[in-house]
């Protein structure tokens, strides 16, 4: 591959600018997505989206009410009996298109998600990116064969969808969403986090441009009040959440009783388990990536890491030696490793628990001295040890660039130490011995177990927890589950 150069008058040779550098052009006014139309909100109601690493203003985001999201829902409703009787073939195409369509405007997305998220572009164009599109083509591959996924069934949608997603993976979020659900031939009304509407917004654009028929998919962006009244709406068949365990436990109260489906992604405290026969530099990798990555706003983040007593002083150093070469700055930059804080709230939420960690008689060590911007949400990677499992930062998801490194001596005490937590998302397990791997995964309490690796994802591969970390699953064949009504053959529906 060439590198192009040009040249100056000043400075002589210099590299042409990257491609993540070119501005992506964002209206000023964003409005809601309704029935195939973007339409300004009837609530008249709008808020600003900052880029978090620099506090500028990037544009105005309508805030949706109650009457713009009853406009949506009713869209969705009188969009489903076309759209669910439609040959699962010709659902594919237009999810065929969504995926291509998403591949050719990647990098305007990917630079877009940056600029409104804080996160590393070299993490939104290599993994966020490339996972979107993957889950509209893995989606769009069932769609005509729906009948294989679940044999010995006959299949029906569910009907309208409320779809409520995060911050911290937004477009990602809204493939996990939308892909099964009209895979599955139900319509549906998406409501993006506050702080993260853009890119979404930008999903209407394509679905517009590839004639996806109107009201089948409706973005309606807005607070959390707009989300609690999409899930309240009497005409919803189906919530789907991802997001905080408070939320979640709303959510199941809401629809308690009134026949809506719900699946839950919530929040998770993951143990990343290394044993002393493990590849230490492999697992040290691991650590970094299972905690760091996305600033560690990252549902299954390993953030307890425990490690097996007799390679802790190892670790550590390696660890420590590691984490100073970690680049935290510039979202936009290819070069960075840490992007910025989502927002200032969360900040302020990061900071506490650190705050808290000192307090309650952890070891804070700070060895990332990057300089931080002056503007921004900035906070330097970190790890605490000394932490005991009573420590608030060793119980509550902080959602942050923050470690709480603690001690086993056998594998057992592994287990239980890594099942001492309300959640149950994720873990990661370290060694070299297969036979250990197995012995230690079917033990804990953790709906996604990796081996030797963290953080790998993938269209086809179910995602979800247990406990307080909320049920469904999304992605594989199982994440199509929850958007689909089954009748066996014999009668009775489930
Ligand atoms: P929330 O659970 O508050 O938000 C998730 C989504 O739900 C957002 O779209 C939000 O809208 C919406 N929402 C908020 N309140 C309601 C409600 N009453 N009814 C329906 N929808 C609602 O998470 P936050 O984004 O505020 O993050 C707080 C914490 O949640 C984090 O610190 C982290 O611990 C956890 N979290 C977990 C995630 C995961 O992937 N498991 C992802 C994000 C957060 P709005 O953005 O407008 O508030």
């Amino acid at each position: 591959m060439s590198i192009q150069t040009k040249q100056t008058e000043t400075t002589g040779w210099e590299y042409s600018p990257a491609l993540e550098s070119t501005q992506v052009i964002i209206e000023p006014k964003n409005k809601l997505f309704i029935d195939g139309k973007f339409v300004s909100p009837k609530s008249r109601s709008w808020f600003a989206t900052l880029n978090p690493s620099n506090e500028e203003k990037l544009a105005d985001i309508s805030c949706g009410g109650k009457a713009d999201v009853n406009a949506a829902v009713l869209a969705a409703k009188k969009a489903l009996p076309k759209w669910s009787k439609l040959d699962g073939s010709i659902r594919a195409k237009y999810l065929y298109r969504i995926a291509r369509r998403i591949q050719e405007r990647s990098r305007e997305l990917a630079i877009l998600e940056t600029m409104d998220g804080g996160k590393p572009i070299k993490e939104s164009r290599d993994v966020d990116l490339p996972l979107v599109a993957q889950h509209f083509f893995y989606c769009a591959g069932w769609a005509d064969k729906l009948e294989y996924a679940f044999p010995g069934r006959t299949v029906s949608s569910v009907g309208v969808c409320a779809q409520i997603i995060p911050w911290n993976f937004p477009l990602l979020m809204a493939a996990w969403k939308l892909a099964p659900a009209l895979a599955c031939g139900n319509t549906c009304v998406l409501k993006p986090a506050e702080t993260t509407s853009l890119t979404a917004l930008r999903l209407a654009e394509i679905i517009q441009e590839v004639g996806l028929p109107d009201g089948v998919v409706n973005i309606v962006t807005g607070a959390g009040d707009t989300g609690r009244f999409l899930a309240e709406h009497k005409a919803v068949n189906k919530v789907a959440f991802t997001g905080s365990t408070e939320v979640g436990k709303l959510l199941m109260r809401t629809t308690a009783g009134s026949r809506k489906k719900l699946t839950l992604e919530l929040g998770g405290k993951s143990a990343n388990i290394i044993f002393a026969d493990a590849a230490i530099d492999q697992a040290v990798e691991g650590i970094i990536s299972g905690i760091y990555f996305n600033q560690g706003h990252v549902c299954c983040a390993g953030s307890r890491l425990f490690v097996e007593e007799p390679i802790l002083d190892e670790v550590i150093q390696k660890l420590t030696h590691r984490l100073r070469s970690l680049r935290v700055g510039d979202p936009l930059d290819k070069n960075t490793d840490l992007g910025a804080i989502n927002s200032q709230a969360q900040l302020e939420t990061v900071q506490g628990y650190i705050r808290k960690g000192v307090d309650e008689g952890a070891q804070l060590h700070e060895v990332n001295t990057e300089r931080l911007p002056s503007k921004g949400y900035w906070c330097n990677p970190c790890f605490f040890t000394d932490v005991q499992p009573s420590h608030t930062i060793a119980r509550e998801e902080i959602f942050g660039p923050v470690l709480s490194v603690m001690t086993f001596r056998t594998p057992q005490e592994a287990i239980t130490r890594a099942n001492n937590s309300p959640y149950g998302l994720a873990a990661g397990i370290w060694t070299d011995k297969g036979s250990k791997i197995f012995e230690i995964a079917k033990e804990l309490d953790a709906g996604v177990i990796w081996c030797n690796t963290y953080n790998k994802f993938d269209a086809a591969s179910p995602f979800g927890g247990f406990k307080e970390s909320g049920f469904g699953r999304e992605g594989g064949v199982q994440g199509l589950r929850p958007y689909v009504r089954l009748q066996h053959v014999k009668g009775g529906t489930s």
